[in-house]
């Protein structure tokens, strides 16, 4: 087999595994308990948002677990917009998100909020002047990936989040869930973040909202008192420890990771640039974990089925928007039918050896040669 599906999700480090089975048999008091075991779980999920607010380097935030990315872009979205819509019912996002992000404004526009999409450009970025004269005094919230999960384009943090900050009562949300684990990250600049265990080698089923302390937010879930005031239930102790140390495995030998990534990804994208009908969807300012190409002679699907019965695994488009095959986002960056109707996604990792790339690419260039016969 060979995996080069690692941004729809990653296989977990054992590492995470054996201090989840670990902390699993020693914390199993509720954290919402007040004797001691409950407290001693309390405890340990304090000690692991200090781990990984360090980790980070975020100061005065709280992190809210949630049970992945999808409700962590729900809760931060819809959140601010019930809160805060005494004050404003303009929100701005990006045409380059994930389609939790896409739907939970779509909710909020069906509620009678006013949600303002960028305008899509072929390079994938978003237009920064564009952002300043859409920001408004009633503009309550900004959300904008990090890093599309299709393409990998990065998008200037910096840039816009300083523009966000020229209105001081907008409020900036950034989905980081592609970006944690693959690039630094400086999360000081937002005001919200969304991530995922998963896509770091982290267990399924736990990620996190960090929430500046200047931030409040209406909770999506109901109930009684916990260990935040913003999600109810009885906190997943030994996941929470699990994302702690999943990240925490995430930024030993990052540098060295991250070079390796880098250098299968030069070979990579070499390698099929002179395949003859392969387009590069993926651009310079993609993180080189992730690498989107149009065989514009074999539909989408069609390729990926090839490629499974060879025992190699990618994504069409991103995994939670590959009903179809038919990429959205690639007809809006390019323009083109074809280009959309047949892209792929590889998706690479330090755990992918070159020898995997090596054969991968004399598979893949087979179905070039079938297509073109
Ligand atoms: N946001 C982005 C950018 C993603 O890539 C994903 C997963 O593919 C999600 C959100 C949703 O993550 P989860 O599966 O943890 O809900």
């Amino acid at each position: 087999m060979i995996y080069l599906d690692y941004s729809a999700t990653t296989p977990v480090d054992p590492n995470v595994l054996d201090y989840f089975v670990e902390t699993s048999k020693h914390f199993f008091g509720n954290p919402n308990s007040k004797h001691l075991l409950g407290i001693e779980s309390e405890n340990q999920i304090k000690q692991t948002s200090a781990k990984i607010l360090s980790l980070l380097n975020m100061e005065n935030s709280e992190v809210i677990y949630t049970s992945g990315a999808t409700e962590a872009n729900n809760l931060a979205i819809k959140g601010v917009a019930n809160k805060y819509k005494n004050q404003g019912m303009h929100l701005i996002t990006s045409p380059y998100e994930h389609s939790s992000t896409v739907a939970s404004f779509s909710y909020l526009t069906n509620l009678g909020f006013e949600v303002e999409v960028l305008e899509s450009r072929n390079d994938g970025l978003i237009d920064l002047a564009e952002l300043k004269r859409k920001i408004r005094k009633d503009t309550i919230l900004v959300s904008i990936a990090l890093i599309n999960s299709e393409t990998g384009i990065v998008q200037p943090l910096e840039e816009i989040s300083q523009i966000v900050r020229s209105n001081p009562t907008t409020i900036f949300h950034s989905d980081m869930t592609q970006a944690i684990g693959k690039i630094h990250v400086n999360a000081n600049l937002v005001d919200l973040m969304t991530f995922a265990a998963h896509k770091f080698y982290g267990i399924k089923g736990i990620g996190a909202l960090i929430r500046k302390n200047t931030v409040q937010l209406e909770p999506i879930i109901h109930g009684g008192t916990s260990t935040t005031s913003v999600r109810s239930g009885t906190p997943a102790t030994p996941l929470i420890l699990s994302l702690g140390k999943a990240l925490e495995c995430a930024y030993e030998n990052f540098d060295d990771k991250f070079s390796h990534v880098v250098h299968l990804a030069e070979y990579l994208r070499n390698e099929l640039t002179h395949c003859p009908n392969v387009f590069l969807n993926s651009t310079n300012d993609s993180v080189p974990h992730i690498i989107n190409i149009s065989l514009i002679t074999v539909n989408s699907i069609a390729l990926q089925n090839f490629l499974q019965r060879r025992g190699v695994y990618v994504s069409t488009q991103s995994a939670c928007s590959s009903s179809n095959g038919y990429s959205q986002l690639i007809y809006k960056m390019t323009g083109d039918d074809l280009r959309a109707k047949s892209s792929i996604r590889i998706s690479l990792s330090y755990l992918t050896s070159l020898q995997e790339v090596i054969n991968f690419i004399s598979i893949f260039k087979e179905e070039v040669q079938n297509a073109s016969h």
